[in-house]
C-alpha cells in the first residue's frame, strides 16, 4: 500500500490500530472454511481497527478515492471464506467497537458490530432476558452475524438473524452513514433496505451497529435424544412433531458415529447406546410443567414414528454435555473434510433427500456423513477425502449431485453459511439470470467501484 495511503488510515485510528506486519496480521488471513477449499490472502495487505462510525467512513472514503479493496472481518468463522482478503487491500477488522446497551424494556439489544454472540447472550441473560439464536460458534461477531445472516439450531423456533434484526447502522462505501429500521416491531416504510443489508456478506456496506429482538427468558428446558436404528424413521419424524407439539427450540439430526467421535475427543461420553440415528430435541418454555407436557406429547410423537427408548437430559450439565458434543461434530471431521455444504430443503423433503445422499455415498464407496437443522429441513453434508481421487474434480463433481438433488426437490443450495468465496463458482449455475442481473444492479447502486469483499457473494 502507498505510504500516504497508510499515513491517512494510521490519522484516522492511530498507528497502533493499523497492522501492516505479516506476522502480526496472520489472525486476520483465514477463517474456518475447510482447508482445502480456504481461499489464499492477498500479499500486500494492512489490518485496521477502527473503534466507532465515523472512523469506520472515513477509512471507506480513503478506500473509495483510491479503489482500494476493503474486506470487513468478524470474529472470522465462517466456513465460506466470506472474510478471507483475496486482493490487495484493507482487511477493516470490527474487534474493537464492542460496545453493548440492553433496553429492557423494549426486550432489545443496541449492539455494535464487534460484540461477540457470546457476549450478547450473556448481556441478554444479565438483564433476566435471552438471544435464543445460537449459530454455532460463539465467537462470532454481530456484524458477521448480520452479515451472513446466520441461522443455527434454534431457528426452528425463532428464525435466522433475518428474523432478530430490527434496526442497523451501515457505512456506505461513499462513506455515508446510513440508520435502517427502527426500534419497532412493524416497518413497512419504502423498500427493505436493512433487509438487503442482512446476508449481503460485506458486500454492500459495513454493518456498524445493530438493534436486536430479545426475548423472555426460558426458564426450564429438558434436551430429549430420540434413538432410531432407521434413518428414514428418524428424519420422517420431524413434520410431525412440528404439525402436533409446535416448535420444540431445536431440532437436531445427528448420527452415532460421529456422536462417539466427537464425545471421545472432549473426553466425555455419548450418553446413548441404543439406535444409530438420532434426533436431539430442545424443549425449553418458561415453566418447568410447560415442559414436561411438551416433551410428553413428543415423545408420543416419536414412539408412534418406531424410535427407540428415549433419553432425556434434564440437568443443566447433561443438556449442555449433548450440546457441546453436538456443536464439535465439525472440530472432529474438519482434518478429513473436503468441504462441508449447507443445503436446505422442503421438511417434507428431508427424507428423500438425505435417502438420496445416502445413495451416492453407497455408489462411490465412501462416507457421507450428514447432520444438521432438521427442523429447519437444512442439513450440513460432508464431502470426505477419499484416496486415489483427484480432490477438485471428485468434489466439484460430488458437490453437484448433491445440489442437483437438492434443487430437484425444490430446495435451495445453502440455508445460513451464505456463498463466500467457496461457493462463487455455483451461483451462475443455480441462481436464474434475471435475478442475477438484478442483484448485479444493486451492486452497482451500493458500491459502483467494486471496493466491497470483491470476489465474494456475487460473481460479477
Ligand atoms: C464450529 C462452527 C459452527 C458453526 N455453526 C453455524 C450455525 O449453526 N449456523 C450458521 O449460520 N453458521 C454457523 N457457523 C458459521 C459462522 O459462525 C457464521 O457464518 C457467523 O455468522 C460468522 O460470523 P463472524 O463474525 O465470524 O464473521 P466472519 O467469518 O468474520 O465474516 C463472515 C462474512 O461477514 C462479513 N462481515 C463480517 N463482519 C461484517 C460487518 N461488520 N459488516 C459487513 N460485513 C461483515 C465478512 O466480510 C464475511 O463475508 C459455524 C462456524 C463454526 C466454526
Amino acid at each position: 500500500m502507498e505510504p500516504g495511503v497508510l499515513r491517512e488510515l494510521e490519522s484516522v485510528v492511530g498507528s497502533d490500530q493499523v497492522i501492516t506486519k505479516r506476522e502480526r496480521m496472520l489472525n486476520y488471513l483465514s477463517d474456518e472454511t475447510p482447508p482445502v477449499m480456504e481461499p489464499k490472502p492477498a500479499s500486500e495487505l494492512v489490518v485496521v481497527k477502527p473503534s466507532n462510525a465515523n472512523e469506520v467512513s472515513a477509512i471507506l472514503k480513503i478506500a473509495n478515492q483510491n479503489r482500494i479493496p476493503v474486506f470487513p472481518r468478524g470474529g472470522g468463522t465462517g466456513l465460506v471464506g466470506g472474510a478471507v482478503p483475496t486482493s490487495n487491500g484493507i482487511v477493516l477488522s470490527l474487534e474493537r467497537m464492542n460496545r453493548i446497551q440492553i433496553d429492557k424494556e423494549n426486550l432489545m439489544a443496541d449492539a455494535e458490530a464487534g460484540v461477540t454472540l457470546g457476549k450478547l447472550a450473556e448481556a441478554a441473560k444479565e438483564n433476566g432476558l435471552s438471544f435464543p439464536p445460537h449459530p454455532g460458534d460463539e465467537n462470532a461477531q454481530v456484524g458477521g452475524l448480520v452479515a451472513t445472516n446466520a441461522g443455527g439450531s434454534r431457528a426452528v423456533r425463532h428464525g435466522v438473524m433475518r428474523n432478530q434484526v430490527r434496526a442497523l447502522q451501515v457505512v456506505l462505501p461513499s462513506a455515508e452513514i446510513v440508520e435502517l429500521g427502527a426500534k419497532v416491531h412493524k416497518d413497512n416504510v419504502g423498500y427493505d433496505l436493512m433487509q438487503l443489508i442482512i446476508g449481503s456478506e460485506g458486500t454492500l456496506g459495513v454493518v456498524t451497529k445493530a438493534t436486536l429482538q430479545l426475548y423472555g427468558s426460558e426458564g426450564a428446558s429438558i434436551t430429549l435424544v430420540v434413538p432410531y436404528t432407521n434413518r428414514a424413521a428418524a428424519i420422517a419424524t420431524v413434520p410431525p412433531i412440528l404439525q402436533q407439539a409446535g416448535p420444540p427450540l431445536a431440532i437436531e439430526y445427528v448420527e452415532k458415529d460421529i456422536m462417539q467421535r466427537a464425545a471421545k475427543h472432549l473426553g466425555t461420553h455419548w450418553p446413548v447406546e441404543t439406535g444409530e440415528y438420532y434426533l436431539i430435541i430442545i424443549v425449553a418454555e418458561t415453566t418447568r410443567e410447560e415442559v414436561l407436557s411438551k416433551s410428553m406429547k413428543i415423545s408420543e410423537i416419536c414412539k408412534e414414528s418406531n424410535s427407540l427408548d428415549i433419553f432425556a437430559a434434564e440437568s443443566a450439565r447433561d443438556q449442555e454435555n449433548i450440546l457441546s458434543i453436538r456443536s464439535n461434530l465439525y472440530t472432529v471431521l474438519k482434518p478429513d473434510i473436503l468441504d462441508i455444504l449447507d443445503i436446505v430443503v422442503p421438511i417434507s423433503k428431508l427424507e428423500e433427500i438425505v435417502a438420496t445422499i445416502e445413495s451416492f455415498a453407497k455408489e462411490i464407496g465412501s462416507p457421507i456423513p450428514v447432520y444438521g437443522h432438521a427442523g429447519d429441513g437444512n442439513l450440513h453434508v460432508h464431502i470426505m477425502r477419499k484416496q486415489g481421487v483427484e480432490e477438485p474434480k471428485y468434489l466439484d463433481e460430488l458437490s453437484d449431485r448433491v445440489y442437483k438433488a437438492t434443487v430437484k426437490v425444490g430446495g435451495v443450495i445453502t440455508g445460513e453459511h451464505g456463498i463466500g468465496r467457496t461457493r462463487m463458482a455455483k451461483v451462475e449455475k443455480y441462481v436464474d439470470p434475471k435475478e442475477l442481473e438484478l442483484m448485479r444492479g444493486l451492486k452497482r447502486i451500493f458500491d459502483p467501484n467494486n471496493i466491497m469483499n470483491p470476489g465474494a457473494k456475487l460473481p460479477l
